[in-house]
């Protein structure tokens, strides 16, 4: 026997995998990619992109061959090129400093983190101080921080962080939260500060947006049956990381996160008959078709799609792009 036939032989057994719904991307990723195509194609090439557009490396590698340039601030960009801002959102001074050098700018940021950044104004406008659980450094909450001058929020990050909270002086509280966190960590969060703080509102309008939320519910009805779940995102996607967490905490024996089918290392397949497979909200769907197929290469693999929510979601592209 030759060694591949070898291998085939060995591999090719029976493996059950379960593909999550939904994955992959959501509304508000959708929009951003299409916000840097539409202006490469309307205003040519280059066009500059503050910060990654969404986080996912393929995505990023697709639009820089394109014509998208890829800076971090706004001061990499030349004043005659349109610029576009990541989904994350920014913080105001990014924009007001766009308008002050009079350049081209659209903003990419997903309509839901706006929503958050809405909310925070109103809240800061009522007198309040806000509360903001997130991850400190993620560009999101860098934007959130950025909306009101500094001080009037807090970041909490843990339970320990919401336990260990000094309200800053007598000014009544209110939280937000980051879009993309696990929603049973940002609950724990929560419960923490409610029972220390009774005066913030019941925690059922936390911020976390519904792709997020629907990722971990779909990621949570597969995961017990699984003996491995392979997340398909990048190390930078806040919401690809957390699928990992959730997989594992509702009891997948094991789940890692793969930026493609090339970081699979097969091993971890050995001793697996059920396979579960989803996608973070920035990945996109070809890179889950490819891993599939890879699967299917090597496994006399059954693919179940589950039955889980068909998401609906679309939002508007900036007039800009459309008029
Ligand atoms: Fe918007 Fe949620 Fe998608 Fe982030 S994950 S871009 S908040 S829909």
């Amino acid at each position: 026997m030759t060694p591949t036939a070898s291998i085939l032989s060995h591999d090719r057994r029976r493996l059950t995998v379960r593909l999550a719904t939904p994955r992959g991307f959501c509304a508000g990723v959708d929009r951003a990619i299409q916000i840097v195509e539409r202006a490469i194609e309307k205003f040519g090439a280059p066009v500059y992109v503050r910060h990654e557009i969404v986080h996912n490396r393929h995505v990023v590698e697709r639009l820089k061959a394109m014509g998208a340039v890829f800076v971090k601030e706004l001061d990499d960009c030349p004043d005659d090129r349109p610029v576009v801002f990541s989904a994350h959102g920014v913080p105001k001074s990014v924009p007001a400093t766009a308008r002050a050098r009079e350049m081209m700018f659209l903003d990419a940021t997903c309509p839901l983190v706006s929503k958050v950044h809405v909310e925070a104004e109103r809240h800061h406008a009522a007198g309040r101080h806000i509360i903001l659980i997130g991850h400190a450094g993620h560009p999101e909450v860098i934007g959130t921080l950025g909306q009101l001058p500094s001080g009037a929020i807090s970041l909490v990050e843990t339970v320990e962080d919401a336990e260990g909270f000094r309200r800053p002086g007598d000014a009544p509280l209110a939280y937000a939260t980051q879009t993309t966190l696990s929603v049973d960590d940002t609950a724990e969060i929560l419960a923490t500060l409610k029972r220390r703080f009774p005066e913030l509102p019941d925690p059922h309008k936390e911020d976390i947006c519904y792709a997020t939320t629907n990722r971990q519910d779909a990621v949570k009805r597969l995961a017990a049956d699984c003996d491995l779940v392979l997340v398909v995102g990048s190390a930078n996607s806040s919401n690809s990381v957390r699928l990992v967490e959730v997989a594992l905490r509702a009891g997948a024996r094991d789940a890692r996160l793969v930026d493609d089918a090339a970081q699979v290392d097969w091993a971890w397949l050995d001793g697996v008959s059920t396979l579960g497979i989803t996608a973070g909200a920035s990945a996109p769907e070809q890179l889950i078709e490819a891993l599939i197929d890879a699967v299917r290469a090597r496994f006399d693999a059954h693919v179940v799609e589950d039955d889980g929510e068909r998401e609906t979601v679309t939002f508007k592209l900036p007039r800009e792009l459309t008029a």
